[in-house]
């Protein structure tokens, strides 16, 4: 019995430190999701489908509102040539993307996330730093991640530095990484942002930034890093985060590394 109990114990606290920590070394996400394959198209669900089938770490996507508050994943505020924002969800509902799939509403996106538990959400909130447009959909889109429980597994990324403050104050223990690549991590710590999200070449710029992020407790995401060169570069640099639109080829070259180091 002292045996069983034991091993309980030991189980949970694995359980639990599992939960709350972030996974060692780096990790690969893949670019509005794994499309760059037969039949897929970015953000497409099947691009989220097939970073899960793939097991990558994590799974980037970008998410618009409609006027009449549908929020949608798509990376350009238009959608064939029709403003986003500026218009109801019917007038870009039946329009599809490249591989024949409609534009996934966030509630479709979300609802395939939980069929691939083990996959990270990168959820970029695209904004053109509209307040009325953040206050209507930020408090949507939180109470779409938490109704699902999805909120621990949730990086929230954004160009608006306006958009990653309110996350971080209403929700203090997500993940929230600001995209400009313009601000040192120290001042982001200041405003509550745990993270910086940067094209690898403001990284390049400023090296520096990765180690300051990380002693500060932040993270470190670069993108969109696609080839073997910028990928070595910013894994030798300390990214924790590869955000690629060549997945598999970022896994390959962290697994090459992890075994020349052993
Ligand atoms: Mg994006």
């Amino acid at each position: 019995m002292k045996k069983y109990l034991v091993s309980v114990a030991l189980v949970a606290v694995a359980l639990l430190s599992a939960m709350c920590t972030k996974p060692v070394g780096p990790q690969v996400v893949a670019h509005r999701g794994y499309w760059d394959i037969e039949g897929s198209a970015q953000n497409s669900l099947e691009a989220l489908r097939q970073a899960g089938e793939h097991n990558f770490y994590g799974s980037e996507f970008d998410v618009n509102l409609t006027a009449d508050d549908v929020l949608v994943v798509n990376h350009d505020f238009t959608f064939h040539g029709i403003m986003i924002d500026e218009n109801p969800y019917s007038a870009i509902k039946d329009s599809t993307l490249a591989n024949g799939e409609v534009i996934p509403t966030l509630d479709q996106y979300l609802d395939l996330f939980l069929q691939y538990p083990q996959l990270q959400l990168v959820f970029e909130l695209k904004s053109k730093g509209d307040a009325d447009y953040e206050a209507r959909a930020i408090p949507m889109l939180l109470e779409k991640l938490e109704e699902r429980g999805l909120t621990s597994r949730t990086d929230f990324i954004s160009f608006s530095l306006t958009a990653c403050q309110e996350v971080a104050k209403r929700v203090p223990e997500m993940m929230v990484e600001y995209l400009g690549g313009e601000i040192a991590p120290a001042e982001l710590k200041a405003m509550g942002i745990n993270g910086i999200d940067y094209h690898y070449s403001a990284l390049e710029k400023h090296p520096e930034w990765v180690e300051e992020a990380h002693s500060l407790g932040m993270v470190c995401n670069a993108w969109t890093v696609n080839t073997e060169e910028k990928i070595n570069e910013m894994l030798e640099l300390g990214a924790d985060f590869i955000t690629t639109n060549a997945p598999e080829l970022a896994e390959q070259l962290i697994a090459a590394r992890a075994e020349e180091s052993k």
